[in-house]
């Protein structure tokens, strides 16, 4: 899965897998380094809408 930047602030985000299959994470949750905003991760699609 292709890490994406943060919608909020264009920081880095790094990928906390909470379940995996083989190389795809298909839960977990995207954290920003810059904002602290996080995002979750399902049936290994981030959702990266702004809440
Ligand atoms: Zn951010």
């Amino acid at each position: 899965m292709k890490i994406l930047c943060c919608p909020a602030c264009r920081g880095d985000l790094s990928l906390e897998p909470v379940r995996e299959d083989g190389r795809e994470v298909l839960e977990g949750t995207l954290h920003c380094s810059k904002c602290k905003r996080s995002y979750p991760v399902r049936d290994g699609i981030p959702d990266l809408l702004l809440g």
